[in-house]
């Protein structure tokens, strides 16, 4: 069932606690990326023009549940006040009396950011006490953190059942994307996998298997598949463990009619560095001690030519060691091609994303998931708590 949107919430007058996703990585107390600031303006700016207060919750790295000043959201807060053109207040750490002083005075318009909120050890554990102080400071609660949906802590799942909620923009156009791609997309619907390892998609792969159409494995994950199939991959990355899921994976797709088509050229070094010979080679010509670091140029035309004719492309993972640029031309390539592309287009997964970005690609996809972890157990058809817990278009309040 579709959740509850802000807009379908009256917030004029309200104190609007939001749940953010304020996580941004920071190089000697400065924001190195401001993206997932920038992000959370809308339904912040939404909010604010609607005559509400705001409160924003939100956390930064990992501080374990002790107050730390190296993790200090400040910097958000300053950064933030220069984007909305108006002041934000930082509250002290927690959610005690002091803080709830400071909610109560805020007016429509006014912005209060409270302190990492996993400066609390409550906050991850989702202790129900700390998430009923949370709720305390506010009358309605929006969730627009999609990237830690996944996580039930007190901020992202426990509050939810104490006050009337909501997703926010960003958390509603997300949920919208991928859930029209599993759910109804437009056909063909092909599933581009890559990444290292079959063993962390392998969910993925499964609950894909369900409703994709046809689909296009690279990356280092396609080299055991290589094997199922017989081939040898030299030294490549391999995962042994894996190949009989590699082969049940085959199996029910054929049994499916589901194409799959893996990589028949590859690029391959003698050593995952800057500075390795490679060469081109058909995927059936591996030879020992050579490792498989992209996908070659007839992989990138008939895994293009399948992209072109889908009506839906879910992407998850590089098609080989992008992070090394003479090992990132097959998904540049195929980044290009879906950036051209009328169909659906949706990237998953924190390297996948950062690769199209690399590639200057990121605003011509249809949807880049802001959510890494999240968009993973999206993908393998998990339900994420901090989703689940918020109200339903017909629910209360
Ligand atoms: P995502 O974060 O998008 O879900 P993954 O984390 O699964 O993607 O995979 C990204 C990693 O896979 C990258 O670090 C990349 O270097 C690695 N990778 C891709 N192809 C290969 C390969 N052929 N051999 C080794 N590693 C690879
Ligand atoms: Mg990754």
């Amino acid at each position: 069932m579709r959740k509850r949107s802000v807009r379908d919430l009256d917030v004029a007058g309200k104190r609007v606690l939001v749940r953010e996703d304020f996580n941004v990585p920071m190089q000697d107390g400065q924001i190195a990326d401001e993206t997932r600031i920038t992000a959370a303006l809308p339904t912040i700016r939404y909010l604010l023009n609607q005559g509400a207060a705001v409160i924003l919750i939100s956390h930064l790295g990992r501080p374990r549940g002790r107050i730390d000043p190296g993790m200090s959201l400040r910097p958000v807060a300053e950064r933030l006040a220069e984007l909305l053109g108006c002041p934000v207040s930082l509250a002290p750490p927690g959610a005690g009396e002091d803080v709830e002083a400071m909610a109560r005075q805020l007016r429509p318009g006014d912005v209060l950011l409270l302190e990492n909120v996993r400066f609390q050890p409550e906050e991850e554990a989702n202790d129900e006490d700390f998430a009923r102080s949370l709720a305390r400071l506010g009358d309605l609660y929006v969730n627009d953190a999609f990237g830690s949906a996944h996580r039930a802590h007190a901020s992202t799942e426990g509050i939810a059942h104490f006050l009337p909620s909501a997703t926010g923009l960003l958390m509603e156009r997300e949920l919208t994307a991928l859930s029209g791609a599993l759910q109804d997309p437009r056909r063909p619907l092909a599933a581009l996998i890559g990444g290292a390892k079959i063993s962390s998609k392998i969910g993925v792969l499964e609950n894909l298997l369900s409703v994709a159409d046809e689909f296009l494995i690279g990356g280092g994950m396609a080299n055991t598949f290589l094997l199922a199939r017989g081939m040898e991959v030299g030294a490549s990355l391999i995962e042994l463990e894996a190949v009989h899921v590699a082969r049940e994976f085959l199996e029910q797709a054929r049994r499916q009619s589901a194409p799959v088509y893996l990589p028949v050229d590859v690029i391959v070094a003698e050593r995952v560095a800057v500075d390795a010979e490679t060469k081109v080679v058909p995927a059936s010509a591996v030879a020992e001690g050579w490792r498989i670091v992209d996908i070659g140029p007839e992989t990138v035309r008939r895994f293009g030519d399948v992209l072109r004719r889908a009506g839906t492309v879910i992407w998850n993972g590089p098609m080989g060691v992008f992070e090394i640029p003479a090992f990132s031309e097959g998904t540049r390539a195929l980044a290009r091609i879906l950036a051209e592309s009328p169909a659906d287009v949706i990237v998953g997964g924190g390297d996948s994303v950062a690769a199209v970005e690399q590639a200057g690609l990121a605003d011509d996809m249809a949807h880049i998931s802001t959510g890494g972890g999240a968009s993973l157990e999206f993908l393998e058809g998990r339900e994420l708590p901090g989703v689940a817990a918020l109200d339903d278009m017909e629910g209360a309040a």
